[in-house]
């Protein structure tokens, strides 16, 4: 460790993201863990954040105060919930730092918010921050570019574990906007995200979801190009949460001398 290491956040820190993030902050080079942060009253209040993610003693405790922990911070890796990301993006837009935020589930008036937070404070938020996703993102935008919609239809499949509260899956809909983006079409007015009972045949041009949940699923991602006689699947396996930690933790190393404002996960990576 060193006195030019970032100093960073881990808010939602006894969470499966937030105890992925101690980990990793701990063993990349170029960060350094500054607080780690609960709910008000958890249990894990006073505790040594490296005993919570298994790492053994680190000698930061875990508080439950995060503007205290933000003000001498310069960045705040959020895996949390879609409230919660809100306030704290009002925190660290109030401590002008960065705001890398892995939360999926944000609604249109939350992402309205965190928009008006970037005014101040430097966000980089995806529904998901591993290489390969954004690579996915990349790859799905220009097959349905390449693929007429007439003969081609989308289908973007995912599983999660059971604990999963939101679906489609974050990235399910990042890559349904770059399918969406492909075909130079919004994403809202075509996607169908449930089908049940007698639908009708499948309406040309629109891309559909389907959503399953069971076990300890990190997150499996399929998008399927079908077309009259051969389908094309591209895919992306989750075998670890650190991908997704090591991704947010580059994105607050990238987005440390950068002017406030809102990035995604492909500016980090060079892929826009
Ligand atoms: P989780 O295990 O439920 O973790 C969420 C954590 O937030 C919990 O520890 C919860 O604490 C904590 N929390 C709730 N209120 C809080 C508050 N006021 N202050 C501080 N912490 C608070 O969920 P997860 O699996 O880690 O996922 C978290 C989010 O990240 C989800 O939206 C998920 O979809 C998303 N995610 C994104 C990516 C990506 O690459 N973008 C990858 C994986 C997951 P309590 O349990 O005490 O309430």
């Amino acid at each position: 460790m060193t006195a030019a290491d970032m100093k960073l956040v881990v808010v939602g820190a006894s969470g499966r993201m937030g105890q992925a993030l101690i980990r990793t902050v701990h063993a990349m080079d170029g960060a350094k863990l500054h607080a780690a942060v609960v709910r008000p009253g958890s249990p894990f209040v006073g505790k040594d954040a490296g005993e919570l993610a298994g790492l053994g003693p680190i000698g930061i405790p875990v508080t439950d105060q995060p503007l205290e922990a933000f003000v001498e911070a310069e960045g705040v890796l959020d895996f949390t919930k879609p409230d919660i990301t809100v306030e704290f993006a009002g925190l660290a837009a109030q401590a002008r730092i960065v705001h890398v935020i892995g939360t999926t589930g944000c609604s249109a008036e939350d992402e309205d918010r965190i928009g008006a937070a970037a005014r101040h404070a430097r966000v980089v938020k995806s529904g998901n921050m591993s290489l390969g996703v954004n690579l996915l993102s990349v790859m799905t935008r220009q097959a349905a570019k390449a693929l007429d919609a007439t003969d081609w239809d989308i289908e973007i499949v995912e599983m999660h574990h059971r604990h999963k509260v939101d679906a489609p899956s974050g990235t399910a809909l990042l890559l349904g906007e770059a399918a969406a983006q492909g075909r130079g079409i919004p994403l809202a007015e075509n996607a169908v995200r449930v089908r049940d009972g007698h639908t009708g045949a499948r309406v040309s041009g629109t891309i559909g979801f389907a959503t399953l949940r069971g076990g300890s699923v990190i997150g499996e991602h399929s998008v399927l190009l079908a077309g009259e006689g051969e389908t094309v699947t591209l895919s992306h396996s989750a075998i670890d949460r650190s991908i997704f930690a090591r991704g947010a933790v580059k994105a607050a190393l990238w987005a440390r001398d950068k002017k406030p404002g809102r990035y995604s996960m492909l500016d980090v990576l060079g892929l826009n």
